[in-house]
C-alpha cells in the first residue's frame, strides 16, 4: 500500500516524511483491517514529527505511519472478531488500545491508561491506505456522517467533548477558548451546547470567522479579550488549545476567581493559589465519550469544518498547518 512514513525526527521542511510503498498490514485475530477513507491532520502529528513529543516517548518506534483521526470501511476481520464484518463503516480515535486492568481503566479513565497505545504514535496510523485496530476500539460511523466530515470527530471532536465535560461547563457560564484550531472549533461548539456564553480567542481573522460560523457568541483577538473582560467580566472557564506560552499566561491572567483553566496543550503554568482556581490537563477521551461525540454529530449538533487533501500531499499540508494556514481541519484522502 501507499503510506506516509516517518523515517526520522526532523523539521517537516527537511522531509522526514516519505510517501512510500510498504507492505499491507495484516489483522491479528482480534483486529480489523480498515481501508482508510480519510485521516485528519493533527497539530500533534507535527509535534511528533519535529521531536516535541520525545519527552513522552513518542514516537515509540521508527519508521512509523502517523495519523490518528481515521475513518474507513472494514476490509477484513481477524478470526475472533465478533461485532464487525467487511463493509462496515467505522472510525478509530487516538486511543488505539488499553490494558483494561490498570487503576485508570478500572475507574472509567482509560484515556489515562498506564499502558495505553496511541494510534500513529506507538502503532502505525492512518496516513495510509490501510490500517489495523483491535475491534474493541473501533466505532461504528452513524449512517448520516460522511468519512471526511467525521474523521476529525475522532480527535478534535472527542478531545473537545471531553474537555468541556472535564471543566464541568454549566449553563450560563462564560467560557473562553483560546486557539481556534481543529480542537478549539469543536470545544466551542460543545461549550455552547452545554449552555455557556462562548468567547473564541485567536490571532487569526480566518479562525475567528470560523468561530462565528460554528456559533461563538464572541470572537476576539487576545488584545480584544483583555478589553472585553473589563466591560463584561472575567470568564468562569478558560480553555487553552493554542500551542503558545502566551496563551497559557493570558488564560491564567483573565480567569475569574474560583474559575477553571483547562490546558489542552503542553505548557508550564505557575499557579496563583490564593485565587483558588484549578488547572487541569485534558487528553483525548474514553470510548463511551467517543460514542457520545458521534451521537451529537449525527444529530447535527456539532460539525467538523474540514478541507480534503490528497494523501500524497501530507508534507504540504503539515507545512501549512505549521504556518497557521489551516482553518478548521485538514483531512488526508488516500
Ligand atoms: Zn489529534
Ligand atoms: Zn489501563
Amino acid at each position: 500500500m501507499k503510506a506516509q512514513l516517518l523515517t526520522r525526527i526532523d523539521k517537516i521542511e527537511n522531509h522526514p516524511l516519505i510517501y512510500a510503498t510498504v507492505p499491507d498490514p495484516k489483522p491479528e485475530p482480534d483486529q480489523v483491517l480498515i481501508k482508510v477513507k480519510a485521516c485528519g491532520v493533527c497539530y500533534s502529528n507535527l509535534h511528533m514529527i519535529e521531536g516535541e513529543l520525545k519527552q513522552f516517548g513518542v514516537p515509540s518506534k521508527l519508521p512509523i505511519i502517523p495519523g490518528h483521526e481515521i475513518t474507513g470501511i472494514i476490509e477484513a476481520v481477524g478470526s475472533q472478531v465478533k461485532n464487525f464484518q467487511s463493509g462496515d463503516r467505522v472510525g478509530t480515535q487516538v486511543l488505539w488500545k488499553t490494558d483494561g486492568t490498570c487503576e485508570f481503566c478500572l475507574t472509567g479513565r482509560e484515556n489515562l491508561c498506564l499502558k495505553r497505545q496511541t494510534t500513529g504514535e506507538n502503532v502505525d496510523g492512518g496516513y495510509a491506505e490501510y490500517f489495523v485496530a483491535p475491534e474493541g476500539f473501533v466505532h461504528r460511523l452513524p449512517d448520516n456522517l460522511g468519512f471526511e466530515e467525521s474523521a476529525s470527530l475522532f480527535c478534535p471532536g472527542i478531545t473537545g467533548y471531553h474537555a468541556v465535560k472535564r471543566a464541568n461547563v454549566r449553563f450560563g457560564q462564560k467560557v473562553a477558548v483560546i486557539g481556534i484550531g481543529g480542537v478549539g472549533h469543536m470545544t466551542l461548539q460543545f461549550a455552547k451546547l452545554a449552555g455557556a456564553e462562548t468567547i473564541a480567542v485567536d490571532t487569526s481573522e480566518a479562525k475567528l470567522r470560523l468561530a462565528k460560523e460554528v456559533g461563538a457568541d464572541h470572537a476576539l483577538t487576545p488584545t480584544e479579550l483583555n478589553e472585553f473582560i473589563v466591560s463584561s467580566g472575567r470568564p468562569d472557564v478558560v480553555m487553552v488549545h493554542a500551542p503558545s506560552q502566551k496563551a497559557v499566561e493570558q488564560a491564567l491572567r483573565v480567569v475569574k476567581r474560583g474559575g477553571v483553566v483547562l490546558m489542552g496543550v503542553c505548557g508550564d503554568a505557575p499557579v496563583k493559589f490564593p485565587e483558588e482556581y484549578s488547572i487541569m490537563g485534558s487528553v483525548i477521551g474514553t470510548r463511551q465519550e467517543m460514542n457520545e461525540t458521534l451521537k451529537l454529530a449525527s444529530m447535527g449538533k456539532v460539525r467538523v469544518d474540514y478541507n480534503s487533501y490528497e494523501l500524497r500531499d501530507a508534507e504540504d499540508v503539515l507545512i501549512k498547518l505549521k504556518q497557521g494556514n489551516i482553518v478548521g481541519r485538514a483531512v488526508l484522502v488516500p
